[in-house]
């Protein structure tokens, strides 16, 4: 019999048919939605480019005259 484990909360899911799993490859609803949300979250999370002030900071601390 196939098994595999939610990617969630590890839970090991013994099945006979995908068909048995709605939420496969999860084992529940809220887990699929918690996973689900959390993959949203990391992927439109957006990297704050670097800020001009950030950047003429790191100018100065390589430029000086010295
Ligand atoms: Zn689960």
């Amino acid at each position: 019999m196939p098994r595999i484990n939610c990617p969630h909360c590890k839970k090991e899911l013994v099945y006979l048919n995908r068909k048995d799993l709605p939420y496969f490859p999860f084992c529940s609803e809220p887990c699929k939605l918690i996973d689900l949300g959390a993959w949203l979250d990391e992927r439109y999370r957006i990297e704050e480019p670097m800020s001009p002030e950030a950047l003429s900071r790191m100018e100065k601390k390589g430029g000086e005259h010295g």
